[in-house]
């Protein structure tokens, strides 16, 4: 069975594509589909070695989308129907109860994917429409599911459990399911790897940091903690989305604001967070701004590291021992002002951050605590496409 697997990342209004070898990790040509059923900005980014395609104009849906960026492998000399693909990897946003282990896609699964719809409004209707459009496109390959999810089904009754009425809670799947997990599980294992160490040896607290950003406490390669919840608004501050607060704003806000149901929505997912505060959610523009002595900048970066140094505290109670701090994604793996913060006067703690080590780049994994730190401090860069095409390629082949 070929180890060229296609994985797709199906957002509301996005896909993202990579065709790599799962194997010896080599990525063949990626793209990023954009701005789906929407009248303007339509786009279409593919890139295959050293060439660029951009393809501009409105994409009617996830299957127009698709057939675009098929079209744009074949401009780069790729025809995905004879390239001797293995198996398609799907990331999908929620498994609910049911899926916590890379699952071939059948139509059973693929309706419980939809049925999951419930629980992840935004995100299982979009994974479910890219299944269907690549079952089409591309009949006859194996597709393989992979659960965001899936890392946290561990969690223990206490950290799973809101305390809501009991009954309610069970018969709406009111629980903590966690996200993000395809990605905390790929850097706890490349963590534990770096320190020469079996992941069932070592105990982490992982800061997954991008546009979304959650963090885990990992116990021996298991998770136990997790700072997204039910859905992927819990926990950190992010770049849209304002983490925890405290339940009773949003009925204070439908009542003094009239807001109603759509506008929370919307307040949640897309105006909170750094942007909420600072007007901006990119972490290199927030930097600009506070540079140039913007104060609701600085407070926004302020209350990022607030809760973040919260959480940092909890997990190390509730490890009692921790081997590593690990930071990933997008502001984890390119800020070492934020790495610096997060961490910032714990040696007492046993957590001694290297200020020279922490600002220099190189690629891979790297530490920047000091050699005395007890506590290593480890930069780990994510690769959810791997550990995706990684488990889809082991999923087709015992299928
Ligand atoms: P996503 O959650 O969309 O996968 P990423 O993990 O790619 O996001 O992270 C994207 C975010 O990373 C950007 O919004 C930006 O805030 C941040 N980022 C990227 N590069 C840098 C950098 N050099 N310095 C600081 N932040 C950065």
């Amino acid at each position: 069975m070929s180890d060229l697997v296609l994985v797709l990342n199906c957002g509301s209004s996005s896909i993202k594509y990579q065709l790599l070898h799962a194997d010896s990790a080599q990525v063949r040509a990626s793209g990023l589909v954009e701005k789906i059923g929407e009248a303007h900005g339509g786009r279409v980014v593919h890139e295959c070695g050293d060439r660029k395609l951009v393809h501009e104009g409105p994409i009617a849906d996830h299957r127009a989308g698709l057939r675009q960026a098929f079209e744009m492998f074949r401009e780069t000399g790729i025809d995905l129907t004879t390239a001797g693909i293995g198996a398609v990897g799907h990331r999908v946003v929620h498994g609910g109860e049911v899926f916590w282990r890379p699952t071939l896609i059948t139509d059973e699964v693929l309706d419980t994917i939809r049925d999951l719809s419930r629980l992840a409004p935004l995100h299982n209707p979009a994974n479910a429409v890219g299944i269907e459009s690549t079952s089409e496109l591309l009949p006859g390959i194996p597709e393989v599911a992979v659960f965001d999810t899936a890392f946290f089904h561990t969690l223990p009754e206490a950290a799973r459990t809101y305390a809501l009425d009991a009954k309610l809670a069970a018969a709406h799947g009111v629980r903590r399911y966690g996200f993000h997990g395809t990605s905390h599980q790929y850097v706890s294992e490349k963590a534990a790897e770096f320190l020469g160490r079996p992941a069932g040896e070592v105990n982490q607290i992982i800061f997954h940091l991008g546009n979304g950003a959650s963090a885990s406490a990992v116990r021996g390669g298991v998770a136990v903690d997790t700072t997204m919840g039910m859905t992927p608004l819990e926990g950190l501050v992010m770049g849209t989305r304002p983490g925890d607060l405290d339940p009773g704003i949003m009925p204070h806000l439908m009542h003094a604001a009239g807001l109603d149901l759509p506008a929370v929505e919307q307040l949640l997912n897309r105006d909170s967070g750094i942007k909420g505060l600072s007007g901006v959610n990119d972490f290199r523009e927030l930097q600009q701004l506070i540079d140039n002595g913007d104060a609701q900048a600085k407070l926004a970066f302020d209350v990022y590291i607030h809760r973040l140094r919260r959480y940092l505290g909890a997990y190390l109670v509730e490890l009692g021992t921790v081997d590593a701090i690990v930071f990933t994604a997008g502001v984890g793996e390119n800020s070492p002002t934020v790495r610096a913060a997060a961490v910032a006067d714990l040696q007492n703690l046993g957590i001694q951050l290297d200020p020279t080590r922490n600002e220099t780049r190189t690629p891979g994994v790297r530490r920047i605590s000091t050699d005395s730190s007890p506590v290593a401090v480890l930069v780990v860069p994510t690769n959810e496409e791997l550990a995706i095409a990684r488990a889809a390629h082991e999923v087709a082949l015992s299928a």
